[in-house]
């Protein structure tokens, strides 16, 4: 192994990273990739998703998405980009179940519905009869290595979850609470954290993950803890309207009950990123996410909420300390 996995996890979470700098570090993981020969196959598959997750991994720069998929990744199944289509596609599916149980790594993108026996969302036909997300899932969950929930839709239902949830969509962890898996939530999520998952996965086994199975890695700080406009916060200064200087609070920014590392990594190799730019955090990251128990995607935030995470606790025990918020 040319990269020991100290190094490669310094890469992908160190400080080029935090400069969005990944063409600083992609390149090295993808020569370690190329150099570890019997990477197992990945089979992408879709259920009650926007594609958005797919659109944001097919972002990834450096290196080109091309050489990723190609070279890196052994994709063999992927209903938006691969070319075959109809039952020869499904045969890739099939041919996995048969002979490749317990070889390949299952991403899903998307919720799984399950009222009305999962017919909301079906792929391919057997016997005249549509076959359902639930029924792909749960026989190509069982039979993987791993599976990987790219998305909040697969990592914990998502926006087809939200209220009133008419389709029960669920996520892949409720549908198979036991399988070995990892959750990369975000709506979408940053491809770096896709593809530096994948990357883990394939090189090192499974990273180490939080409670809500996301990897320590992309997903161990609050957006708040870094997040630009937090001596504005601080300050008391908070933005009333969109498009106003100071903290974005009382807009309804959930950056701090949002774990996720975008503060510091930004997107589109770190050009910006959403409170930058003005549009309050929505907590995609979290399993709350869209409902937030009811306050919605710009609801306030409880401050009472804030001051009993860990990290408010020093500000919490010295309330004179407080910036007034309301
Ligand atoms: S997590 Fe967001 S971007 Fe991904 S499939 Fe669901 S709605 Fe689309
Ligand atoms: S509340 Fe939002 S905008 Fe304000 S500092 Fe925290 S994360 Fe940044």
């Amino acid at each position: 192994m040319v990269l020991e996995r100290r190094k490669f996890l310094q890469l992908i979470g160190g400080s080029a990273a935090a400069m969005g700098l990944s063409h600083l570090w992609l390149p090295r993981i993808v020569q370690a990739m190329l150099e570890n020969p019997g990477n197992p196959p990945v089979i992408w598959f879709q259920g009650q998703s926007c594609t958005g997750c797919s659109i944001s991994t097919l972002n990834t720069v450096y290196p080109d998405i091309a050489k990723v998929l190609t070279e890196i990744i052994s994709l063999e199944f992927h209903p938006s980009i691969m070319a075959s289509s109809g039952e020869q596609a499904l045969k890739v599916l099939d041919y996995a179940l048969e002979n490749q149980a317990g070889k390949f790594v299952l991403v899903v993108e998307g919720a799984i519905p399950t009222q009305a026996t999962g017919n909301f969302n079906t792929m391919g036909e057997k016997d005249g009869k549509p076959i359902t997300a639930l029924d792909w899932v749960t026989r190509l969950g069982n039979a993987s290595k791993a599976i990987l929930n790219v998305g909040t839709c697969a990592s914990f239902g998502g926006i087809p979850a939200g209220t009133p949830n008419p389709t029960g969509a669920k996520a892949v962890r409720d549908i198979l609470p036991k399988a070995t898996m990892i959750n990369i939530p975000g709506c979408p999520p940053h491809p770096d954290w896709v593809i530096g998952t994948i990357a883990h996965v394939l090189l090192y086994g499974i990273p180490e993950l939080d409670k809500d199975l996301r990897p320590l890695v992309f997903y161990k700080g609050l957006i708040h803890e870094n997040c630009e406009r937090r001596a504005d916060f601080e300050a008391g200064k908070l933005a009333k309207d969109y498009g106003e200087e100071g903290c974005l609070f009382e807009l309804g920014c959930k950056g701090p009950m949002a774990y996720c590392d975008v503060s510091i990594r930004g997107w589109n190799n770190g050009v910006n990123w959403c409170n930058r730019s003005g549009g309050p955090c929505i907590a995609c990251t979290e399993p709350t996410f869209p409902d937030h128990n009811g306050s919605g995607l710009y609801g306030l935030l409880d401050k009472d909420s804030i001051l009993g995470i860990p990290w408010r606790k020093a500000e919490a025990d010295e309330p004179k300390k407080l910036v007034k918020l309301t």
